[in-house]
């Protein structure tokens, strides 16, 4: 691949930008400044810095977001910032999408990515997934919401949903529960709440798949999944 279109690929700035970079002797290719950005490098085998620091080619991005609350998961919105928007540049230059939507306040686990095998692994009703959600719930939830969630509930719609696991954490005038469901639709944890007339105030995605949330990512803090991480998603 020809070196401007690498470095451009990898973010650093359309062609002519990159030129400027190449011609700043800001790049080296194998321990030698690069002197034209015409010249060929092997993405495999050859080592390229610019200012230093080692550029590794990849076509596709992995993020684990912890969504924020406020932001939209979405790659555009007229009037919310959205997910895509509280990247950095380097990152949106690979034009990733949110893999399924978490509402505008909820937080938690989110991936990014551009891989659309992946994601349609991952939200194909046919792959069961199961998503998992730590909820705060007003009103007291009770043994006999777990069983109904075992069995499936109907939504609002007349939707009758999969089984969902419910596990109570603490039961009260406020409670908290965790659930794993293996579908994505719309509202639906807050949705199956409501049909046994509870309300969800808080919620947070914890899981999805194999993956779970890093626990010390701060809210809007997004880091690359790892290849054991992403091994497991696959
Ligand atoms: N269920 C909901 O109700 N909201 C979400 O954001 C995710 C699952």
């Amino acid at each position: 691949m020809r070196l401007d279109k690498l470095l451009s690929n990898m973010g650093f700035g359309s062609r002519k930008e990159v030129k400027i970079l190449v011609k700043s002797k800001a790049v080296e290719v194998n321990g030698l400044v690069a002197k034209e950005v015409s010249m060929h490098v092997d993405t495999d085998a050859d080592e390229v810095l610019v200012l230093g620091e080692k550029v590794v080619y990849a076509e596709f991005i992995y993020l684990m977001m912890n969504k924020p609350p406020g932001v939209i998961s979405a790659t555009e919105d007229k009037h919310d910032k959205t997910v895509i928007d509280i990247l950095d540049p380097l990152a949106q230059h690979f034009k990733p999408f949110p893999v399924g939507r978490l509402d505008k306040d909820t937080e938690g686990l989110l991936i990014l990515t551009n891989d659309g095998h992946l994601t349609h692994q991952l939200l194909s009703p046919k792959k069961h997934v199961p998503k998992l959600y730590f909820a705060v719930i007003e009103g007291i939830v009770t043994e006999d919401d777990v069983m109904k969630f075992k069995e499936g509930v109907t939504l609002e719609d007349g939707y009758f949903t999969k089984p969902g696991e419910l596990t109570i954490l603490s039961s009260g005038e406020i409670s908290e529960i965790e659930l794993s469901i293996m579908e994505g639709k719309f509202h639906q944890v807050k949705r199956m709440f409501a049909s046994v007339g509870k309300k969800v105030t808080y919620l947070k995605r914890l899981r999805m798949g194999a993956l779970q949330l890093d626990e010390t990512l701060e809210l809007g803090d997004y880091r690359h999944l790892t290849a054991e991480e992403l091994e497991a998603l696959q």
